[in-house]
């Protein structure tokens, strides 16, 4: 992937803003407790080493990411901290899992009897046990299943540490909150088996720990919010100021009056209805702005700007409200003049959440760290 440095489109990450929204949190939890900053799919877009260091810095003892490999690229880096790898992760890897001191999450005995096989010498495996309370995607399905593993590990205490148990809730985000509870209730079922809990014990992620006072657990799991970002978009308020840390911005490098009647973009969607002023933004789908935002705006000089015609892979062309020089700024994700844009006004334009705008940004867009 080449990055563009030679075009004007640069995503700004302010290192002030995590380091913020990780401090204000973990000032609201128990004093035993921990948070893991969970910088998967790079970050969330902003990056992930560098959200990593900005997360420490504020407090945030360990993270999470979601493949291996990630997990790999963060020991490279010389984090030294926990690392729990909150996907499934072939057993084949077990040794090298053990040999970066990695902790992975595991749903079932039968990768623990296969990781087995894969395990020489004298290191373990930190185990995460994952239970499948009602999100249905990895984890213990029964808390028959799950006193099974346990004494499948306590049976295998040379080759596994039993460091953690977790569930995830899939409706931590919304007003009703009786599919929480029952998966609430599902968890405590579960832990009733569990006869000596592991150093940790973690059930929250940033919506859980916004907005459900759920005390069962001693680390959570802190995504979204630590960037800035509204787990519920808005249909829930954030009960503490977070800053958003991701700021997306570019600059017209094409400028043009277009005469009445004369059409913009694939498909000439747009036609001019007098002499327009257009311009060109060099962003387009290829970097994570969606094709489907024709219609929605950016912010120049502080004023609203309609994008017109449809994104292309590259470039989008916006009406501007008079000539401007080539060299403008756009802004796309932030603020200009007394407005800004938003992830979610991005994300609601486009038809989906503010998480998939965010990590959906290219490495073809440059971050630069502020
Ligand atoms: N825990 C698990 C298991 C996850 O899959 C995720 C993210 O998807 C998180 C925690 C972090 O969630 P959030 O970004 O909503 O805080």
């Amino acid at each position: 992937m080449s990055i563009g440095t030679h075009r004007p489109t640069v995503i700004t990450v302010d290192g002030d803003a995590i380091r913020h929204n990780v401090a204000a949190e973990i000032a609201q939890l128990n004093p035993d407790s921990e948070l893991f900053a969970v910088i998967k799919a790079d970050g969330y877009g902003h990056g992930m080493t560098h959200v990593a260091k900005y997360a420490a810095e504020a407090g945030a003892t360990g993270f999470c990411v979601a493949i291996l490999d990630e997990a790999l690229t963060l020991r490279a880096a010389g984090f030294q901290q926990p690392i729990l790898v909150l996907g499934i992760v072939e057993p084949c890897y077990a040794q090298l899992i053990a040999d970066q001191k990695i902790s992975v999450a595991v749903g079932s005995q039968a990768w623990l009897a296969e990781a087995i096989s894969y395990l020489k010498g004298n290191t373990v495996v930190r185990v995460h046990l994952a239970l499948d309370t009602g999100m249905g995607r990895i984890g213990f399905q029964t808390p028959e299943e799950l006193h099974a593993a346990l004494d499948f590990l306590t049976g295998h205490d040379q080759q596994f540490d039993f460091e953690g148990i977790f569930t995830h809730f899939a409706t931590a985000d919304e007003k009703e909150q009786t599919y929480f509870e029952t998966q609430l209730q599902r968890f405590r079922d579960f832990m009733a088996v569990v006869p000596r809990k592991p150093r940790y014990v973690h059930v929250a992620n940033s919506a859980t720990s916004l907005w459900h006072q759920v005390c069962d657990g001693n680390m959570i799991r802190f995504g979204v919010a630590m960037y800035g970002m509204n787990p519920s978009g808005r249909l829930l308020t954030v009960p503490r100021v977070i800053h958003p840390a991701m700021t997306l911005k570019s600059a017209l490098v094409f400028v043009k009056k277009l005469p009445r009647g004369r059409s913009v973009s694939y498909g000439a969607t747009y036609t001019a209805a007098a002499d327009e002023w257009i311009g060109t933004v060099p962003i387009g789908y290829a970097d994570g702005y969606p094709r489907c935002l024709q219609g929605f705006h950016v912010l120049i000089n502080g004023q609203f700007c309609e994008i017109v015609g449809r994104v292309c892979m590259d470039q989008f062309m916006v009406r501007l409200p008079e000539k401007m020089p080539v060299g403008t700024e756009v802004v796309l994700v932030g603020e200009s003049g007394s407005q800004h844009i938003t992830m979610v006004d991005v994300a609601e334009a486009a038809g989906t959440i503010n998480y998939e705008i965010a990590c959906g940004f290219s490495a073809r867009i440059p971050r630069r760290y502020v």
